[in-house]
């Protein structure tokens, strides 16, 4: 006999396993369909963010900004270390501890929930009188579970390249580059984009000599142009990665002793030999074995599910949320959409704003945003003002020695509504959340300009480019 649910949640990542917990706390009997394992063989709940994604990155980011702090920045603050050494097993070690207690907190908020981890792979096969059918293949014999309603939660994988072959052990994408065993002499990256800096940035740190590779002719696209700009003097001065734009790769040879990539840049041909080399150029969306075709579910031509606004597909009750279907590919994303559903089939009135989505780089300094860049304003004609405010006058940034960078806020011209917030600071992730409440309240930049700011704090760079979208900034 199958096993019948209210819901059943495909995908245990941040949106999955968030749609599972919401649709419990609203009474639902829902189950979890994760396929998961770990390099160890045990099953895992938390996704690609958990397990191979934000939470593994964001570990070695500390890491290794730690060791750059001991190594090149507490001199200033009369520091001086000698000898300091970094031993990668034990980082490695510290990363693995904090995924694991992150999947087993999300198995210990299953049993809280009352929700049932289905362990396999999950393929829809068809439709009975109790709902949609799923067919769970685990270590054991398949089986079958029904529910109303199917919220696919599948998530996405890293894109290859035809002709670059990954094997997590020369050639990596973001699962072996979060593992090396040992710092790697020189490294390269395919992909200047969010993981390949990310990733990039923590190797360096660490001693390699990074090379990144980006198709593209300009520097983080997606980003403010006053942002990108600052960020590439930054990277590649300073820090001194060696971002190439415009660079068609060609052959790649992968052998013993490393790889060699051959690529054109300004229509010169070039070689680049590296240790190791990872592929960050972008991800993919996953619905491998899924069975959209057993019921007729549509796949856009890219390879995502086709939702509307609310996350519904074409078929009745079925649903799909988070990178396997439009909008950023961003865990945070993914988790609002799960709540919305989980919401909606409960029969309650929701929605997600994905024009209020934070983007965060977790380099150093980091890059985050929320709303529209200037560009974008520019391209649609849309009349604004910008105010922009550095943190080198800063009291909170003077202190901690970390002045790099700046807020900068565009609002509309006539109505003074905020339409976009960048920032490029070491503490950007954090700071832009005032950002994203501000616009989710449709905010002005004089609400925030009115608003009092802690001193001294970062916070107040915010109230200064707010003020000085008025022109009227105070300590500049
Ligand atoms: P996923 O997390 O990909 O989870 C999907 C799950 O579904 C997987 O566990 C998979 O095993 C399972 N699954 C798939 N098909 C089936 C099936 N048929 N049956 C059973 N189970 C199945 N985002 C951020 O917001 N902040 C960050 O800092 C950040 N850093 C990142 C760093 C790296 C290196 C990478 C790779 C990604 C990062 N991301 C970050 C992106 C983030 O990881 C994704 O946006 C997020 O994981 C998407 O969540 P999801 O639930 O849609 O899918
Ligand atoms: P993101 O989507 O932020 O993870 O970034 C992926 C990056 O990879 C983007 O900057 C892309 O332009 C870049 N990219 C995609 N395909 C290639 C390619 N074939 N060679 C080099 N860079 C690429």
């Amino acid at each position: 006999m199958a096993q019948t649910f209210d819901v059943i949640v495909i995908g245990a990542g941040p949106a999955g396993y968030i749609a599972a917990i919401r649709a419990a706390q609203l009474g639902m009997k829902s189950a979890c369909v994760e396929s998961w394992k770990t390099p160890q063989g045990e099953g895992a709940l938390g996704g690609t963010c958990l397990n191979v994604g934000c939470i593994p990155s964001k570990a070695l980011l500390e890491s290794s900004e730690n060791y750059e702090r001991v190594t090149r920045k507490f001199e200033s603050h009369g520091i001086s270390v000698s000898g300091a050494k970094m031993d990668v097993a034990r980082m490695m070690a510290r990363k693995e501890a904090i995924v694991a207690k992150m999947t087993k907190g999300i198995e210990y908020l299953f049993k809280k929930n009352g929700i049932a981890w289905l362990r396999g792979h999950g393929t829809l096969i068809g439709k009975s009188a109790n709902g949609w059918q799923i067919e769970v293949k685990g270590d054991g014999p398949a089986e079958t579970a029904e529910a109303k309603a199917v919220i696919i939660a599948t998530g996405s994988k890293a894109r290859h390249l035809p002709g670059i072959p990954v094997d997590n052990e020369t050639i990596c994408d973001n699962v072996g580059a979060l593992a090396f065993k040992e710092v790697p002499k020189r490294l390269g990256v395919i992909g200047a984009g969010v993981i390949g800096l990310e990733l990039g940035s923590v190797w360096r740190r660490l001693g390699a000599q990074v090379t990144m590779l980006e198709a593209l002719p300009v520097f983080l696209g997606a980003a403010d142009e006053s942002v990108s700009k600052a960020a590439w003097k930054i990277f590649t001065g300073r820090q001194q990665l060696d971002i190439r734009l415009g660079a068609q790769i060609g052959k790649v040879d992968a052998g013993k002793k490393g790889v060699t990539v051959e690529f054109e840049q300004d229509g010169k041909g070039q070689r680049l030999e590296c240790d190791k080399l990872v592929v960050a150029v972008g991800r993919v969306p996953n619905t491998d074995g899924l069975g959209a075709e057993n019921v007729g579910l549509k796949i856009d031509a890219r390879g995502f599910i086709e939702v509307d606004a609310h996350c519904r597909s074409n078929l009745h009750n079925i649903f799909a949320i988070g990178d396997v279907v439009r909008g950023p590919m961003l865990a945070h994303k993914g988790e609002e959409e799960g709540v919305m559903v989980a919401e909606l089939i409960a029969g309650q009135k929701a929605h997600v704003n994905l024009d209020t989505i934070p983007w965060v780089i977790y380099t150093s300094p980091e890059i985050a945003w929320v709303g529209r860049t200037e560009q974008q304003l520019k391209e649609e004609g849309t009349p604004y003002r910008a105010g922009q405010f550095p943190f080198t006058i800063n009291g909170r940034a003077l202190g901690q020695d970390e002045t790099e960078g700046f807020v900068k806020m565009l609002a509309h011209a006539k109505t003074d509504e905020i339409l976009g917030v960048h920032i490029i600071n070491t503490h950007a992730s954090e700071l832009i959340a005032e950002a994203v409440v501000a616009m989710e309240f449709r905010a002005c930049s004089e609400d925030i300009a009115r608003i009092v700011h802690a001193h001294p704090s970062l916070s107040e760079v915010l109230h200064e480019a707010a003020l000085a979208v008025d022109n009227r900034a105070l300590n500049m």
